[in-house]
Protein backbone atom coordinates (compact mmCIF):
# COMPACT_ATOMS: atom_id res chain seq x y z
CA UNK A 1 0.00 0.00 0.00
CA UNK A 2 2.64 2.37 1.50
CA UNK A 3 5.23 1.10 -1.48
CA UNK A 4 2.65 1.94 -4.43
CA UNK A 5 1.22 4.62 -3.22
CA UNK A 6 4.99 6.27 -3.41
CA UNK A 7 5.52 4.50 -6.06
CA UNK A 8 2.28 6.19 -7.98
CA UNK A 9 3.32 9.24 -7.10
CA UNK A 10 6.78 9.44 -8.40
CA UNK A 11 5.76 7.59 -11.22
CA UNK A 12 3.05 10.44 -12.31
CA UNK A 13 5.46 13.10 -11.27
CA UNK A 14 8.07 11.96 -13.44
CA UNK A 15 5.88 11.36 -16.12
CA UNK A 16 4.32 14.72 -16.14
CA UNK A 17 7.75 16.44 -15.72
CA UNK A 18 8.95 14.43 -19.27
CA UNK A 19 5.57 15.30 -20.80
CA UNK A 20 5.49 19.23 -19.99
CA UNK A 21 9.25 19.46 -20.84
CA UNK A 22 8.89 17.71 -23.94
CA UNK A 23 5.49 18.88 -24.83
CA UNK A 24 7.18 22.71 -24.48
CA UNK A 25 10.51 21.33 -25.84
CA UNK A 26 8.86 20.03 -29.12
CA UNK A 27 6.02 22.66 -29.43
CA UNK A 28 8.69 25.28 -29.74
CA UNK A 29 11.14 23.10 -31.86
CA UNK A 30 7.80 22.82 -34.38
CA UNK A 31 6.79 26.01 -34.28
CA UNK A 32 10.25 27.42 -35.12
CA UNK A 33 10.75 24.88 -37.92
CA UNK A 34 7.58 25.54 -39.37
CA UNK A 35 8.14 29.37 -39.50
CA UNK A 36 12.03 29.09 -40.82
CA UNK A 37 11.26 27.12 -42.85
CA UNK A 38 7.80 29.75 -44.21
CA UNK A 39 10.16 32.31 -43.73
CA UNK A 40 12.47 30.69 -46.52
CA UNK A 41 10.19 30.08 -48.66
CA UNK A 42 8.31 33.14 -48.59
CA UNK A 43 11.95 34.94 -49.34
CA UNK A 44 12.54 32.67 -52.13
CA UNK A 45 8.99 32.95 -53.45
CA UNK A 46 9.66 37.09 -52.96
CA UNK A 47 12.81 36.39 -54.76
CA UNK A 48 11.04 35.31 -57.37
CA UNK A 49 8.09 37.51 -57.70
CA UNK A 50 10.71 40.06 -58.21
CA UNK A 51 12.61 38.55 -61.04
CA UNK A 52 8.94 38.43 -63.00
CA UNK A 53 8.26 42.06 -61.96
CA UNK A 54 11.22 42.98 -63.03
CA UNK A 55 10.64 41.14 -66.50
CA UNK A 56 7.20 41.82 -66.57
CA UNK A 57 7.73 45.73 -66.31
CA UNK A 58 8.01 46.36 -70.26
CA UNK A 59 4.68 44.04 -70.85
CA UNK A 60 2.83 45.82 -68.71
CA UNK A 61 2.87 48.89 -70.90
CA UNK A 62 0.24 48.63 -73.55
CA UNK A 63 -2.57 46.08 -74.31
CA UNK A 64 -0.24 44.18 -77.07
CA UNK A 65 2.13 43.74 -74.38
CA UNK A 66 -0.74 42.89 -71.34
CA UNK A 67 -2.04 39.93 -74.10
CA UNK A 68 1.04 38.86 -74.21
CA UNK A 69 2.37 38.67 -70.25
CA UNK A 70 0.11 35.05 -69.85
CA UNK A 71 2.39 33.52 -72.89
CA UNK A 72 5.37 34.83 -71.06
CA UNK A 73 4.18 33.91 -67.97
CA UNK A 74 3.29 30.22 -68.71
CA UNK A 75 6.47 29.86 -70.90
CA UNK A 76 8.43 30.89 -68.22
CA UNK A 77 6.38 28.76 -65.14
CA UNK A 78 7.24 25.53 -67.49
CA UNK A 79 11.15 26.02 -66.24
CA UNK A 80 9.72 26.01 -62.64
CA UNK A 81 6.75 24.34 -60.84
CA UNK A 82 5.62 27.69 -59.44
CA UNK A 83 2.55 28.68 -59.59
CA UNK A 84 2.91 32.72 -61.55
CA UNK A 85 -0.49 34.93 -61.04
CA UNK A 86 -0.16 38.34 -62.79
CA UNK A 87 -3.08 40.86 -61.87
CA UNK A 88 -4.01 44.47 -62.92
CA UNK A 89 -4.27 47.32 -60.52
CA UNK A 90 -7.99 46.22 -60.61
CA UNK A 91 -7.42 43.09 -59.91
CA UNK A 92 -8.57 41.21 -62.99
CA UNK A 93 -6.09 38.15 -63.65
CA UNK A 94 -3.68 39.21 -66.67
CA UNK A 95 -1.95 35.43 -66.61
CA UNK A 96 -1.91 32.68 -65.12
CA UNK A 97 1.20 30.15 -65.27
CA UNK A 98 -1.40 27.22 -64.41
CA UNK A 99 -5.02 28.15 -65.51
CA UNK A 100 -6.97 30.37 -68.40
CA UNK A 101 -7.14 33.69 -66.61
CA UNK A 102 -10.13 34.26 -67.95
CA UNK A 103 -11.73 31.75 -66.31
CA UNK A 104 -10.35 33.32 -62.99
CA UNK A 105 -11.88 35.90 -60.86
CA UNK A 106 -10.85 39.11 -59.75
CA UNK A 107 -8.29 38.80 -57.42
CA UNK A 108 -8.58 42.22 -55.81
CA UNK A 109 -9.86 40.61 -52.39
CA UNK A 110 -7.18 38.28 -52.07
CA UNK A 111 -5.08 38.84 -49.15
CA UNK A 112 -1.69 38.84 -50.47
CA UNK A 113 -2.66 40.91 -53.82
CA UNK A 114 -4.79 43.63 -52.17
CA UNK A 115 -1.29 43.68 -49.78
CA UNK A 116 0.62 43.98 -53.20
CA UNK A 117 -1.26 46.61 -55.11
CA UNK A 118 -1.07 49.16 -51.74
CA UNK A 119 2.27 48.97 -52.37
CA UNK A 120 3.76 46.47 -49.90
CA UNK A 121 4.38 42.76 -49.96
CA UNK A 122 1.45 40.96 -49.22
CA UNK A 123 2.22 36.28 -48.27
CA UNK A 124 -0.72 34.92 -47.19
CA UNK A 125 -1.30 30.82 -46.56
CA UNK A 126 -4.58 29.19 -47.70
CA UNK A 127 -5.97 25.76 -48.53
CA UNK A 128 -6.17 25.05 -52.13
CA UNK A 129 -9.31 22.70 -52.86
CA UNK A 130 -8.69 22.47 -55.80
CA UNK A 131 -4.87 20.94 -54.77
CA UNK A 132 -6.52 19.50 -51.66
CA UNK A 133 -3.27 21.68 -50.12
CA UNK A 134 -2.01 24.59 -48.46
CA UNK A 135 -0.35 26.90 -50.49
CA UNK A 136 1.97 29.72 -49.34
CA UNK A 137 1.69 32.74 -51.81
CA UNK A 138 3.80 35.94 -52.03
CA UNK A 139 2.34 39.13 -54.50
CA UNK A 140 4.58 41.84 -54.91
CA UNK A 141 3.48 45.30 -56.64
CA UNK A 142 4.41 45.65 -60.48
CA UNK A 143 5.78 49.75 -60.83
CA UNK A 144 5.94 51.50 -64.14
CA UNK A 145 7.94 53.95 -62.95
CA UNK A 146 6.55 54.60 -59.73
CA UNK A 147 3.23 53.97 -60.00
CA UNK A 148 1.95 50.35 -59.21
CA UNK A 149 -0.12 48.88 -62.57
CA UNK A 150 -0.51 45.27 -61.03
CA UNK A 151 1.08 42.75 -59.25
CA UNK A 152 2.83 39.53 -59.52
CA UNK A 153 1.95 36.39 -57.04
CA UNK A 154 4.15 33.47 -56.61
CA UNK A 155 2.76 30.63 -54.87
CA UNK A 156 3.87 27.15 -53.64
CA UNK A 157 2.87 24.12 -52.53
CA UNK A 158 3.32 23.92 -48.62
CA UNK A 159 3.77 19.53 -49.00
CA UNK A 160 7.64 19.45 -48.51
CA UNK A 161 7.35 22.02 -45.27
CA UNK A 162 4.78 19.68 -43.68
CA UNK A 163 6.23 16.54 -44.58
CA UNK A 164 9.11 17.97 -42.94
CA UNK A 165 7.50 19.51 -39.49
CA UNK A 166 5.19 15.78 -39.65
CA UNK A 167 8.83 14.11 -39.73
CA UNK A 168 9.84 16.25 -37.04
CA UNK A 169 6.74 15.49 -35.16
CA UNK A 170 6.89 11.92 -35.45
CA UNK A 171 10.46 12.26 -34.02
CA UNK A 172 9.92 14.01 -31.12
CA UNK A 173 6.66 12.02 -30.36
CA UNK A 174 8.78 8.44 -30.40
CA UNK A 175 10.94 10.43 -28.33
CA UNK A 176 8.87 11.70 -25.26
CA UNK A 177 6.90 7.91 -25.59
CA UNK A 178 10.65 6.40 -24.81
CA UNK A 179 11.71 9.47 -22.17
CA UNK A 180 8.28 8.56 -20.48
CA UNK A 181 9.15 4.89 -20.01
CA UNK A 182 12.53 5.62 -18.84
CA UNK A 183 11.24 7.73 -16.22
CA UNK A 184 8.56 5.01 -15.79
CA UNK A 185 11.18 2.43 -14.90
CA UNK A 186 13.73 4.96 -13.05
CA UNK A 187 11.01 6.20 -10.92
CA UNK A 188 9.78 2.68 -9.95
CA UNK A 189 13.96 1.95 -9.12
CA UNK A 190 13.84 4.77 -6.99
CA UNK A 191 10.77 4.14 -5.43
CA UNK A 192 11.92 1.04 -4.60
CA UNK A 193 15.30 2.39 -3.29
CA UNK A 194 13.52 4.91 -1.27
CA UNK A 195 9.94 2.63 -0.07
CA UNK A 196 12.12 -0.22 1.24
CA UNK A 197 13.65 1.52 4.39
CA UNK A 198 10.50 3.08 4.24
CA UNK A 199 8.51 0.05 4.78
CA UNK A 200 10.98 -1.20 7.40
CA UNK A 201 10.50 2.06 9.25
CA UNK A 202 6.92 1.50 9.45
CA UNK A 203 6.79 -2.18 10.34
CA UNK A 204 8.89 -0.81 13.16
CA UNK A 205 7.02 2.08 14.58
CA UNK A 206 3.99 -0.57 14.46
CA UNK A 207 5.62 -2.86 16.01
CA UNK A 208 7.13 -0.04 18.73
CA UNK A 209 3.60 1.39 18.78
CA UNK A 210 2.29 -2.69 19.69
CA UNK A 211 4.49 -2.24 22.73
CA UNK A 212 8.03 -4.19 21.53
CA UNK A 213 10.40 -1.99 22.86
CA UNK A 214 13.00 -4.05 22.01
CA UNK A 215 12.58 -2.90 18.32
CA UNK A 216 15.62 -1.66 16.87
CA UNK A 217 16.06 -0.23 13.41
CA UNK A 218 19.44 -1.02 11.23
CA UNK A 219 19.50 1.57 8.14
CA UNK A 220 22.63 2.33 6.27
CA UNK A 221 21.06 4.74 3.35
CA UNK A 222 23.53 7.88 4.77
CA UNK A 223 20.49 10.52 4.28
CA UNK A 224 17.19 11.56 6.38
CA UNK A 225 16.00 8.20 6.45
CA UNK A 226 19.35 6.64 8.22
CA UNK A 227 18.49 9.89 10.71
CA UNK A 228 15.16 9.04 11.07
CA UNK A 229 15.96 5.36 12.13
CA UNK A 230 18.80 6.82 14.34
CA UNK A 231 16.02 9.44 15.87
CA UNK A 232 13.27 6.39 15.91
CA UNK A 233 15.88 4.29 18.01
CA UNK A 234 16.76 6.91 20.43
CA UNK A 235 12.92 7.79 20.73
CA UNK A 236 12.09 4.02 21.66
CA UNK A 237 15.34 3.32 23.88
CA UNK A 238 14.21 6.55 25.49
CA UNK A 239 10.34 5.79 25.82
CA UNK A 240 11.70 1.87 27.41
CA UNK A 241 13.75 3.58 30.17
CA UNK A 242 10.93 6.12 31.20
CA UNK A 243 8.02 2.73 31.07
CA UNK A 244 10.67 1.15 32.85
CA UNK A 245 11.18 3.76 35.60
CA UNK A 246 7.91 4.57 35.84
CA UNK A 247 6.82 1.02 36.31
CA UNK A 248 9.42 0.65 39.20
CA UNK A 249 7.82 3.60 40.51
CA UNK A 250 4.37 2.28 40.46
CA UNK A 251 5.42 -1.03 41.68
CA UNK A 252 7.09 0.47 44.34
CA UNK A 253 3.82 2.61 45.08
CA UNK A 254 1.91 -0.24 45.03
CA UNK A 255 4.07 -2.22 47.37
CA UNK A 256 3.97 0.75 50.05
CA UNK A 257 0.06 0.95 49.45
CA UNK A 258 -0.56 -2.52 50.05
CA UNK A 259 1.71 -3.05 53.05
CA UNK A 260 0.32 -0.03 54.68
CA UNK A 261 -0.56 -0.39 58.29
CA UNK A 262 -3.60 1.90 57.44
CA UNK A 263 -6.21 1.26 54.77
CA UNK A 264 -6.38 3.35 52.24
CA UNK A 265 -9.52 3.39 49.40
CA UNK A 266 -9.48 5.03 46.41
CA UNK A 267 -13.53 6.03 45.14
CA UNK A 268 -14.59 7.90 42.05
CA UNK A 269 -16.75 10.97 41.90
CA UNK A 270 -19.84 9.17 41.96
CA UNK A 271 -18.93 7.36 45.66
CA UNK A 272 -18.01 3.73 44.49
CA UNK A 273 -15.01 1.98 45.37
CA UNK A 274 -12.37 1.82 42.76
CA UNK A 275 -9.03 0.73 44.46
CA UNK A 276 -8.20 -0.69 47.72
CA UNK A 277 -5.18 -1.95 49.36
CA UNK A 278 -4.51 -5.31 51.34
CA UNK A 279 -4.93 -3.93 54.76
CA UNK A 280 -8.60 -2.24 53.74
CA UNK A 281 -9.64 -5.68 52.02
CA UNK A 282 -8.56 -7.86 55.32
CA UNK A 283 -10.27 -4.73 57.60
CA UNK A 284 -13.41 -4.28 55.89
CA UNK A 285 -13.42 -7.47 53.64
CA UNK A 286 -13.33 -5.96 50.24
CA UNK A 287 -13.34 -8.24 47.56
CA UNK A 288 -12.80 -8.17 44.05
CA UNK A 289 -16.41 -8.00 43.31
CA UNK A 290 -17.16 -5.51 45.93
CA UNK A 291 -14.56 -2.95 43.37
CA UNK A 292 -16.87 -0.64 41.52
CA UNK A 293 -19.75 -1.13 44.02
CA UNK A 294 -21.37 1.87 46.02
CA UNK A 295 -19.58 2.62 49.11
CA UNK A 296 -23.03 2.66 51.41
CA UNK A 297 -23.21 -1.07 49.33
CA UNK A 298 -19.68 -2.05 50.97
CA UNK A 299 -19.42 -0.35 54.47
CA UNK A 300 -23.17 0.29 55.10
CA UNK A 301 -22.40 3.85 56.52
CA UNK A 302 -24.08 6.71 54.81
CA UNK A 303 -21.45 9.05 57.60
CA UNK A 304 -18.57 7.77 54.74
CA UNK A 305 -20.71 8.46 51.88
CA UNK A 306 -21.82 12.19 53.29
CA UNK A 307 -17.69 12.92 53.91
CA UNK A 308 -17.11 11.53 50.59
CA UNK A 309 -19.85 13.82 49.26
CA UNK A 310 -18.37 16.94 51.69
CA UNK A 311 -14.83 16.48 50.03
CA UNK A 312 -16.32 16.02 46.53
CA UNK A 313 -18.39 19.60 47.11
CA UNK A 314 -15.91 21.40 48.77
CA UNK A 315 -12.69 20.33 47.10
CA UNK A 316 -10.21 19.92 50.28
CA UNK A 317 -9.45 17.68 53.10
CA UNK A 318 -11.67 16.81 55.45
CA UNK A 319 -11.62 14.14 58.28
CA UNK A 320 -14.04 12.07 60.70
CA UNK A 321 -14.17 9.86 62.95
CA UNK A 322 -16.04 6.79 62.36
CA UNK A 323 -17.45 4.36 64.50
CA UNK A 324 -18.34 0.60 63.62
CA UNK A 325 -18.30 -3.18 63.62
CA UNK A 326 -15.60 -5.57 62.70
CA UNK A 327 -16.22 -8.61 63.04
CA UNK A 328 -18.63 -8.11 65.73
CA UNK A 329 -15.36 -5.89 67.61
CA UNK A 330 -16.41 -2.42 68.17
CA UNK A 331 -13.79 -0.04 66.06
CA UNK A 332 -12.96 3.32 65.79
CA UNK A 333 -11.18 5.40 62.70
CA UNK A 334 -9.71 8.46 62.37
CA UNK A 335 -10.12 8.51 58.56
CA UNK A 336 -8.61 11.38 56.39
CA UNK A 337 -10.41 12.19 52.70
CA UNK A 338 -8.72 14.28 49.96
CA UNK A 339 -10.10 14.97 46.32
CA UNK A 340 -7.73 14.02 43.63
CA UNK A 341 -7.70 16.68 40.41
CA UNK A 342 -6.66 16.85 37.73
CA UNK A 343 -4.92 19.18 35.97
CA UNK A 344 -7.69 21.59 35.25
CA UNK A 345 -8.65 20.97 38.74
CA UNK A 346 -11.56 19.08 38.17
CA UNK A 347 -11.81 16.37 40.90
CA UNK A 348 -11.78 12.92 39.10
CA UNK A 349 -12.27 10.46 42.77
CA UNK A 350 -11.86 11.32 46.57
CA UNK A 351 -8.56 9.39 48.16
CA UNK A 352 -9.39 7.65 51.85
CA UNK A 353 -7.21 6.46 54.79
CA UNK A 354 -8.08 4.78 57.58
CA UNK A 355 -6.19 4.91 61.03
CA UNK A 356 -7.21 2.48 63.70
CA UNK A 357 -7.75 4.95 66.90
CA UNK A 358 -9.58 1.84 68.54
CA UNK A 359 -6.81 1.53 70.86
CA UNK A 360 -5.99 5.35 71.65
CA UNK A 361 -9.97 5.85 71.92
CA UNK A 362 -9.40 2.79 74.68
CA UNK A 363 -6.92 5.08 76.53
CA UNK A 364 -8.89 8.17 76.18
CA UNK A 365 -11.90 6.25 77.40
CA UNK A 366 -9.85 4.49 80.40
CA UNK A 367 -8.49 7.45 81.11
CA UNK A 368 -11.32 9.31 81.71
CA UNK A 369 -13.12 6.28 83.24
CA UNK A 370 -10.07 6.26 85.62
CA UNK A 371 -10.13 10.26 86.66
CA UNK A 372 -13.78 9.75 87.19
CA UNK A 373 -13.28 6.40 89.06
CA UNK A 374 -10.44 8.17 91.14
CA UNK A 375 -12.44 11.27 92.05
CA UNK A 376 -15.57 9.06 92.91
CA UNK A 377 -13.17 6.79 95.34
CA UNK A 378 -11.74 10.28 96.79
CA UNK A 379 -15.30 12.08 97.04
CA UNK A 380 -16.68 9.26 99.31
CA UNK A 381 -14.06 9.37 102.09
CA UNK A 382 -13.97 13.08 101.92
CA UNK A 383 -17.81 13.29 102.08
CA UNK A 384 -17.99 11.18 105.29
CA UNK A 385 -14.77 12.79 106.90
CA UNK A 386 -16.48 16.57 106.40
CA UNK A 387 -20.21 15.22 107.76
CA UNK A 388 -18.84 14.03 111.15
CA UNK A 389 -16.39 16.99 111.34
CA UNK A 390 -19.62 19.26 110.75
CA UNK A 391 -21.76 17.21 113.25
CA UNK A 392 -18.45 17.91 115.81
CA UNK A 393 -18.48 21.52 114.98
CA UNK A 394 -21.93 21.27 115.30
CA UNK A 395 -22.14 20.40 119.29
CA UNK A 396 -21.44 16.53 119.08
CA UNK A 397 -17.51 17.17 120.02
CA UNK A 398 -19.10 17.92 123.43
CA UNK A 399 -20.22 14.21 123.83
CA UNK A 400 -17.03 12.71 124.64
CA UNK A 401 -18.44 9.37 123.62
CA UNK A 402 -20.03 10.16 120.30
CA UNK A 403 -16.86 12.26 119.31
CA UNK A 404 -14.54 9.26 119.67
CA UNK A 405 -16.70 7.21 117.30
CA UNK A 406 -17.16 10.13 115.08
CA UNK A 407 -13.03 10.35 115.61
CA UNK A 408 -12.31 7.21 114.74
CA UNK A 409 -14.89 7.25 111.19
CA UNK A 410 -13.01 10.65 110.14
CA UNK A 411 -9.54 8.73 111.13
CA UNK A 412 -10.20 5.03 109.37
CA UNK A 413 -11.39 7.35 106.30
CA UNK A 414 -8.14 9.25 106.27
CA UNK A 415 -6.54 6.40 106.12
CA UNK A 416 -8.32 4.85 103.29
CA UNK A 417 -7.55 7.81 101.38
CA UNK A 418 -4.07 7.73 102.21
CA UNK A 419 -3.66 4.25 101.39
CA UNK A 420 -6.43 5.24 97.89
CA UNK A 421 -3.37 8.15 97.16
CA UNK A 422 -0.35 5.80 97.69
CA UNK A 423 -1.60 2.84 95.72
CA UNK A 424 -2.81 5.70 93.15
CA UNK A 425 1.30 7.56 93.62
CA UNK A 426 2.75 3.85 92.68
CA UNK A 427 0.06 3.13 89.71
CA UNK A 428 1.36 6.48 87.95
CA UNK A 429 4.56 5.41 89.37
CA UNK A 430 4.57 2.09 87.16
CA UNK A 431 3.07 3.54 84.29
CA UNK A 432 5.98 6.01 83.92
CA UNK A 433 8.27 5.09 81.15
CA UNK A 434 11.03 7.04 82.65
CA UNK A 435 10.57 4.81 85.82
CA UNK A 436 9.74 1.81 84.47
CA UNK A 437 13.79 2.37 83.06
CA UNK A 438 15.26 3.52 86.11
CA UNK A 439 14.14 0.37 87.77
CA UNK A 440 17.19 -1.96 88.47
CA UNK A 441 16.21 -5.49 88.44
CA UNK A 442 18.35 -8.28 90.51
CA UNK A 443 18.83 -11.66 91.28
CA UNK A 444 16.28 -11.97 93.39
CA UNK A 445 15.35 -15.68 95.77
CA UNK A 446 11.78 -15.68 96.15
CA UNK A 447 11.44 -17.76 99.72
CA UNK A 448 13.05 -14.96 101.65
CA UNK A 449 10.02 -12.56 100.45
CA UNK A 450 7.68 -15.33 101.25
CA UNK A 451 8.34 -15.30 105.23
CA UNK A 452 9.02 -11.32 105.45
CA UNK A 453 6.01 -11.03 103.90
CA UNK A 454 3.72 -13.26 106.39
CA UNK A 455 5.68 -11.98 108.78
CA UNK A 456 4.48 -8.14 107.82
CA UNK A 457 1.23 -9.30 107.65
CA UNK A 458 0.79 -11.52 110.58
CA UNK A 459 -1.33 -9.04 113.20
CA UNK A 460 -3.72 -8.71 110.46
CA UNK A 461 -4.06 -12.75 110.07
CA UNK A 462 -3.66 -13.30 114.87
CA UNK A 463 -6.74 -11.01 113.91
CA UNK A 464 -8.97 -13.32 112.11
CA UNK A 465 -7.44 -16.16 113.37
CA UNK A 466 -6.42 -17.22 110.21
CA UNK A 467 -3.42 -19.49 109.62
CA UNK A 468 -0.76 -18.75 106.97
CA UNK A 469 1.08 -21.42 106.02
CA UNK A 470 4.11 -21.47 103.53
CA UNK A 471 5.05 -24.89 101.46
CA UNK A 472 8.10 -24.51 99.34
CA UNK A 473 9.77 -27.25 97.19
CA UNK A 474 12.70 -25.18 95.46
CA UNK A 475 14.15 -21.38 96.02
CA UNK A 476 13.86 -20.23 92.87
CA UNK A 477 16.08 -16.86 91.95
CA UNK A 478 14.60 -14.34 89.44
CA UNK A 479 15.79 -11.16 87.92
CA UNK A 480 13.27 -8.74 89.83
CA UNK A 481 13.22 -5.51 91.97
CA UNK A 482 12.68 -6.78 95.33
CA UNK A 483 10.59 -3.86 96.45
CA UNK A 484 8.06 -4.64 93.76
CA UNK A 485 7.89 -8.04 94.07
CA UNK A 486 7.16 -8.12 97.96
CA UNK A 487 4.56 -5.17 96.95
CA UNK A 488 3.02 -8.10 94.66
CA UNK A 489 3.18 -10.84 97.59
CA UNK A 490 1.69 -8.40 100.08
CA UNK A 491 -1.21 -7.17 97.86
CA UNK A 492 -2.00 -11.05 97.51
CA UNK A 493 -1.66 -11.89 101.10
CA UNK A 494 -3.67 -9.55 102.38
CA UNK A 495 -6.34 -9.76 100.00
CA UNK A 496 -6.64 -13.82 101.14
CA UNK A 497 -6.67 -12.06 104.61
CA UNK A 498 -9.63 -9.61 103.62
CA UNK A 499 -11.82 -11.92 101.79
CA UNK A 500 -11.12 -15.12 104.08
CA UNK A 501 -13.47 -15.65 107.18
CA UNK A 502 -12.20 -16.41 110.60
CA UNK A 503 -10.49 -19.48 111.23
CA UNK A 504 -9.89 -19.72 107.75
CA UNK A 505 -6.56 -20.79 105.98
CA UNK A 506 -4.31 -19.32 103.47
CA UNK A 507 -1.20 -20.73 102.04
CA UNK A 508 1.65 -19.62 100.18
CA UNK A 509 3.57 -22.28 97.75
CA UNK A 510 6.61 -21.35 95.45
CA UNK A 511 7.95 -24.14 93.56
CA UNK A 512 10.18 -24.56 90.15
CA UNK A 513 8.54 -25.79 86.80
CA UNK A 514 11.06 -26.23 83.62
CA UNK A 515 12.45 -22.58 83.37
CA UNK A 516 9.76 -20.98 85.37
CA UNK A 517 9.11 -20.11 89.13
CA UNK A 518 5.82 -20.78 90.39
CA UNK A 519 4.10 -19.08 93.57
CA UNK A 520 0.26 -19.53 94.24
CA UNK A 521 -0.95 -17.86 97.06
CA UNK A 522 -4.37 -20.26 98.44
CA UNK A 523 -7.27 -19.21 100.83
CA UNK A 524 -10.19 -20.96 101.92
CA UNK A 525 -12.49 -17.14 101.33
CA UNK A 526 -15.22 -15.97 100.51
CA UNK A 527 -14.28 -16.65 96.59
CA UNK A 528 -15.02 -14.67 93.27
CA UNK A 529 -17.88 -15.42 90.63
CA UNK A 530 -17.04 -16.38 87.73
CA UNK A 531 -18.41 -13.35 85.76
CA UNK A 532 -15.92 -11.28 87.94
CA UNK A 533 -12.84 -13.38 87.64
CA UNK A 534 -12.28 -11.41 84.28
CA UNK A 535 -12.53 -7.98 85.77
CA UNK A 536 -10.66 -8.26 88.96
CA UNK A 537 -7.49 -6.49 87.60
CA UNK A 538 -9.45 -3.39 86.40
CA UNK A 539 -8.60 -0.88 88.51
CA UNK A 540 -11.23 0.22 91.06
CA UNK A 541 -13.00 -2.96 90.38
CA UNK A 542 -14.64 -4.36 93.59
CA UNK A 543 -17.18 -7.75 93.18
CA UNK A 544 -18.87 -6.39 96.47
CA UNK A 545 -17.94 -2.76 97.23
CA UNK A 546 -19.26 -2.70 100.44
CA UNK A 547 -17.56 -5.59 101.62
CA UNK A 548 -14.01 -4.34 100.06
CA UNK A 549 -14.65 -0.80 101.76
CA UNK A 550 -15.44 -1.96 105.05
CA UNK A 551 -12.33 -4.34 104.65
CA UNK A 552 -10.43 -1.03 103.41
CA UNK A 553 -10.05 -1.61 100.04
CA UNK A 554 -9.11 0.40 97.24
CA UNK A 555 -10.07 -1.56 93.85
CA UNK A 556 -6.27 -0.75 92.95
CA UNK A 557 -4.41 -3.43 94.59
CA UNK A 558 -4.42 -6.27 92.44
CA UNK A 559 -4.31 -4.05 88.65
CA UNK A 560 -0.81 -3.06 90.88
CA UNK A 561 0.36 -6.73 90.95
CA UNK A 562 -1.14 -7.58 87.63
CA UNK A 563 1.29 -4.62 86.63
CA UNK A 564 4.42 -6.02 88.13
CA UNK A 565 4.06 -9.16 87.33
CA UNK A 566 3.64 -7.80 83.11
CA UNK A 567 6.71 -5.48 84.11
CA UNK A 568 8.60 -8.34 85.30
CA UNK A 569 8.01 -10.55 82.25
CA UNK A 570 5.45 -13.06 84.15
CA UNK A 571 1.60 -14.20 83.85
CA UNK A 572 -1.09 -13.93 87.02
CA UNK A 573 -3.59 -16.25 86.69
CA UNK A 574 -6.94 -17.12 89.37
CA UNK A 575 -8.86 -19.63 89.89
CA UNK A 576 -11.99 -19.20 92.75
CA UNK A 577 -14.72 -21.14 93.31
CA UNK A 578 -17.74 -19.00 96.04
CA UNK A 579 -17.67 -19.99 99.75
CA UNK A 580 -14.56 -22.00 99.09
CA UNK A 581 -11.80 -20.10 98.27
CA UNK A 582 -9.84 -18.39 95.65
CA UNK A 583 -5.79 -19.21 94.10
CA UNK A 584 -4.06 -16.79 92.42
CA UNK A 585 -1.04 -17.99 90.55
CA UNK A 586 2.21 -16.17 89.32
CA UNK A 587 5.05 -17.52 86.68
CA UNK A 588 8.06 -15.61 86.48
CA UNK A 589 10.81 -16.60 84.48
CA UNK A 590 14.09 -17.75 86.07
CA UNK A 591 17.17 -15.20 86.51
P1 LIG B 1 -9.49 -4.25 97.01
O1 LIG B 1 -8.67 -3.13 97.47
O2 LIG B 1 -10.93 -3.95 96.91
O3 LIG B 1 -9.16 -5.54 97.61
P2 LIG B 1 -8.23 -5.47 94.77
O4 LIG B 1 -7.86 -4.93 93.42
O5 LIG B 1 -7.11 -5.97 95.57
O6 LIG B 1 -9.08 -4.38 95.44
O7 LIG B 1 -9.23 -6.65 94.53
C1 LIG B 1 -10.31 -6.43 93.68
C2 LIG B 1 -11.49 -7.23 94.08
O8 LIG B 1 -11.25 -8.63 93.87
C3 LIG B 1 -11.79 -7.12 95.51
O9 LIG B 1 -12.61 -6.02 95.80
C4 LIG B 1 -12.46 -8.42 95.82
O10 LIG B 1 -13.83 -8.30 95.55
C5 LIG B 1 -11.83 -9.40 94.86
N1 LIG B 1 -10.78 -10.23 95.52
C6 LIG B 1 -9.46 -10.03 95.45
N2 LIG B 1 -8.78 -11.00 96.12
C7 LIG B 1 -9.71 -11.85 96.59
C8 LIG B 1 -9.65 -13.06 97.32
N3 LIG B 1 -8.50 -13.61 97.74
N4 LIG B 1 -10.83 -13.66 97.64
C9 LIG B 1 -11.98 -13.13 97.25
N5 LIG B 1 -12.10 -12.00 96.52
C10 LIG B 1 -10.98 -11.36 96.20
Amino acid sequence: MLRWGIKLRLIVNYLILIIVTMSCLSGYLLWYFHRHNIEILTSSLLTHARVTEHFLESYMIGPTEKANIDNQIKELATKDDLRITVTNINGDVLADSWENPATMENHLHRPEISAALAGTVGTSIRYSTTLDQNMLYVANPILSGSEIVGAVRISSTLAAVEAGFNQIKSTLLVTMLLTSFLAILLSIRLAQKYTAPLEEITTAAQEMANGNLDRRLHIRTGDELELLAHTLNNLTSNLDDKISESTAETKKLDLILQHMDNAVILLDRYGRVTTANKMARESFGISDSMLHQHNMQVFGHSQLDRAVHQTLDQGKNIHIYLKTNIKNTPRVFQVFFAPITTTENEITAVLSVFHDVTALQDIHDRQADFVANASHELATPLTTIKGFTETLLDGAIEDPELSTKFLNIIHTESERMQRLIHELLQLAKLNSQEYRQQVTLEATPLNPLLYTTKEDLSTNAQEKNITVDIHTTADPIIMANPDWLKQILINLLDNSIKYTQPFGRVILTCFQENDEAILTIEDTGIGIPAKDLPLIFDRFYRVDRARSRSAGGTGLGLAIVKFIVEMHGGRIDVKSTVNIGTTFTITLPLA
